[in-house]
């Protein structure tokens, strides 16, 4: 019989509740023995969940306060001296490590936190030392999970991350340099502890997660595998047996690792993301093994295409037998909402068409019995086909005008008119910027009067006039503030928007928008991604009442300000019937005519932010990554080159690590780069000169994560700096980033400064 399986399952409940007991906590509102209550009550609830879906194969240990890496620095003894050394209760240190601790005394920052694969999770990096040692820690929460579910009558599959991924996922501490991977002989006996631990409990299988993977990976990580497999499989009957997961790409790159595999129950494939990997994966397979199917999307909110997945898990059983095929979601549903119940208000046609975790997990269990025994499942079947069939044809989805848009599109529109130096010499005539520039990256604070206004013209309680008039006022004293600072280029401040990607997805024609929907970003931060669910086209001018308001009251050149396509569709759900260099393409075309209207309406910067440009990158180098940038600048250039030669470029983005695909971002031709550099080292700004970049650049002066108002002397050094890498004529002057999060006092004492910085550098040159 073929059995069904889920990964992993979102932690934070229907209402966000881990988000508020974790925020509570933290807050001092909320006790430890009720934070961990919470935890408790949260599990049991997600068991629950799935196996009332039917799911044969339930995990645990996916559940985690903060994140389920920093759960494995804990577990195997690695959090660093200054953490452990703080005698903390061990959610406190946990804490600590994830967020920093600032309380009674101690005064620890945060461990690392990056970005997990392609995903918008975000982990907590195993920083390690020179002398490291790893223990299993005492009560290990594998251990104490599975029996907790046990108790509650829940069978489960405990996770893990693997060893491998564990070590190679890290990195040295500061003030060390070894390689993490040469520590696996280290870990490997905690590992086999902790494995001897879960049989002991009664754990007959575990997941081990080596989503590594699915990078290239150096030939001394590959190797890592072979020790560490064979010391599992070293374990027989004393361990459980396992089946490794990999996820978010294919491993067919990676074969030659696979036999270090042999010992193991089985291995996890992403079919979704790579379904062409499923015929040379059956025949790598050692003759007992088992393939693990991931055809349900943990990434998506899409309803799973039954007959499409059928197709994959058949072709599996053919080549295996029944009792060696386990149907799965593709990764864990931690990317995706937990459940679509909660969504009252999205239309009826649409409704239909999604499926979040909660769905997901009877999805796998429909599936699995849709292919031992059909017509136990025929209603479902049918029911699904006929969903898929509706979106297909739906006039939602498929619009004809923007199809024949499309299809008319030539490369001259991607171009400018003229070449930089040409359309330079216009632009220094035309808007008269004196040498380093100084603008900021649009946004002001969003402070709670703005967000009090917004909730009561959201709620109606105010007239669209009123609240336009609040935020011509709110404009009013942003420009006030920049006269009284003296900027060059100025921003209207952004006061109507809510997100940058919300509030243009709610100006466009093929987006959709859910009221629950979070998902996890990092620790208690969840986003709630819009959804592209049908071609996408702009009704009306978005941004120019706004901007045209705040260019009239004006007397320097106003920024306009939009959000590119790129990163329009990377912070969506994106739709999966079409490919993203279309939806990516439409959005570019929406926004081009944004562009053209707002230069008709008097403005002559116009910014278009890419911050979620790099994060697309496909995981791998090569032909996938080069056609990733291709449409991603095609799309870029298409939104901005619509406009005159007088007109001013600018995009920014969040980051300052250019340098292995420094080609792309010349390729925007964008006349203007604001890139954040305040963190790094000024020498990452190297690369401009290398490549002889042309155009103009703003690396960010000052870091406005922070509160911390800089003096005029570090924006000196921090410019001269800067000087050694770019040249005079090519600098502008600007802070890392948007300025919403940050307090009116603090935006206007750091900007204050950074003026002063520039104008002493003008009398300089
Ligand atoms: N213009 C946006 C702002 O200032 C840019 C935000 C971003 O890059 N993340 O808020
Ligand atoms: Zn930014």
């Amino acid at each position: 019989m073929v059995k069904s399986s889920v990964l992993g399952f979102p932690r934070m409940g229907v209402l966000r509740d881990l988000k508020k007991a974790n925020e509570a906590y933290w807050g001092g509102k909320l006790s430890q023995f009720d934070l961990l209550a919470e935890g408790k009550r949260l599990r049991l609830a997600h068991w629950k969940i799935q196996k009332d879906a039917g799911v044969d194969i339930i995990p645990s240990n996916d559940f985690a306060h903060y994140d389920h890496v920093l759960d494995h620095i804990q577990l195997f003894s690695a959090a660093p001296e200054r953490y452990t050394s703080q005698k903390l209760d061990p959610i406190d240190e946990y804490f600590a490590m994830g967020r920093g601790h600032q309380k009674g005394g101690v005064d620890v920052p945060a461990l690392e936190m990056v970005k997990w694969f392609d995903s918008n999770y975000h982990y907590v990096k195993p920083t390690l030392q020179d002398n490291q040692t790893f223990a299993l820690a005492k009560d290990p929460k594998p251990v104490r999970e599975y029996l907790e579910a046990k108790e509650a009558g829940f069978e489960t599959r405990p996770v893990l991350v693997g060893p491998v991924s564990f070590l190679a996922l890290g990195k040295a501490d500061r003030g060390s340099s070894v390689n993490p991977i040469t520590l696996l002989d280290k870990l490997i006996p905690v590992y086999i502890e902790l494995l001897k631990a879960l049989k002991a409990a009664g754990a007959e299988s575990v997941q081990i997660d080596e989503p590594i993977l699915v990078f290239d990976l150096s030939a001394e990580v590959k190797a890592a595998f072979k020790p560490a497999y064979e010391a599992i499989a070293a374990l027989g009957s004393a361990g459980p047996s396992v089946v490794v997961a990999t996820y978010f790409g294919d491993i067919v790159h990676n074969f030659d690792v696979l036999p270090a595999f042999s010992g193991v129950q089985g291995i996890h494939v992403d079919l979704v993301r790579n379904p062409e990997q499923l015929e040379p994966v059956l025949k790598q397979l050692g003759p007992k093994q088992i393939l693990s199917a991931g055809v349900v999307d943990g990434r998506n909110i899409w309803k799973n295409n039954f007959a499409k997945s059928i197709e994959l898990i058949q072709t599996a059983i053919k080549a295996l037998s029944e009792d060696r095929v386990i149907v799965a979601t593709s990764s864990s549903l931690l990317h995706t909402p937990h459940t679509l119940a909660s969504e009252k208000k999205l239309p009826a046609e649409v409704y239909n068409w999604f499926s979040f975790a909660t769905e997901k997990t009877k999805e796998v269990a429909i599936l699995a019995k849709a292919v031992t025994n059909p017509g136990s499942v025929s209603a479902e079947l049918e029911a699904n086909a006929a969903v898929i069939k509706s979106r297909a044809e739906s006039t939602r989805t498929n619009d004809p005008k923007v199809k024949e848009r499309q299809a008319q599109v030539t490369p001259e529109q991607h171009l400018r008119k003229s070449p930089f130096d040409a359309r330079y010499a216009q632009q220094k005539e035309h808007l008269k910027l004196p040498l380093f520039p100084t603008t900021t990256i649009g946004s002001f604070p969003q402070t709670s009067e703005i967000r009090i206004q917004r909730n009561k013209f959201t709620k109606g309680e105010i007239t669209e006039e009123e609240y336009d008039a609040f935020i011509r006022k709110e404009i009013d004293f942003a420009i006030k503030i920049q006269d009284e600072l003296d900027l060059d280029v100025y921003v209207h401040g952004e006061p109507e928007r809510n997100d940058m990607v919300q509030y243009f997805g709610e100006r466009l024609e093929g987006y959709v928008f859910t009221t629950h929907a979070w998902v996890q970003s990092y620790g208690s931060r969840c986003v709630r991604p819009p959804i592209i669910v049908g071609d996408i086209s702009r009704p009306k001018p978005m941004t120019v009442k706004e901007s045209k308001y705040a260019a009239s009251v004006s007397k320097k050149p106003m920024k306009g300000m939009l959000t590119g396509p790129v990163t329009c569709l990377r912070w969506s759900f994106p739709r999966v019937d079409v490919h993203q260099s279309v939806q990516c393409q439409q959005l570019a075309l929406a926004l081009r005519d944004e562009v053209v209207d707002l230069e008709a309406n008097g403005i002559f910067v116009i910014q278009v932010d890419e911050p979620a440009l790099r994060e697309g990158l496909p995981l791998r180098k090569g032909s996938e990554r080069e056609a990733y940038l291709q449409w991603a600048v095609d799309s870029f250039k298409l939104a901005t080159a619509g406009v005159e030669d007088s007109t001013q470029i600018h995009s920014h983005f969040c980051y300052s690590e250019f340098q292995d695909f420094f080609h792309a971002i010349a390729a925007l031709d964008a006349d203007v780069l604001s890139i954040e550099n305040s963190k790094s080292d000024a020498k990452l700004l190297k690369v401009f000169i290398d490549e002889s970049y042309p155009r103009h650049i703003g690396p960010g002066v000052y870091d406005i994560h922070s509160p911390r108002i800089p003096s005029e002397a570090e924006f000196k050094q921090r410019i001269s700096e800067m000087l050694e890498f770019l040249r005079p004529d090519q600098l502008w002057i600007n802070p890392d980033c948007g300025l919403k999060t940050r307090k009116w006092d603090e935006v206007k004492g750091a900007l204050a400064e950074m003026v002063k910085a520039a104008k002493y550098f003008r009398e300089q040159y």
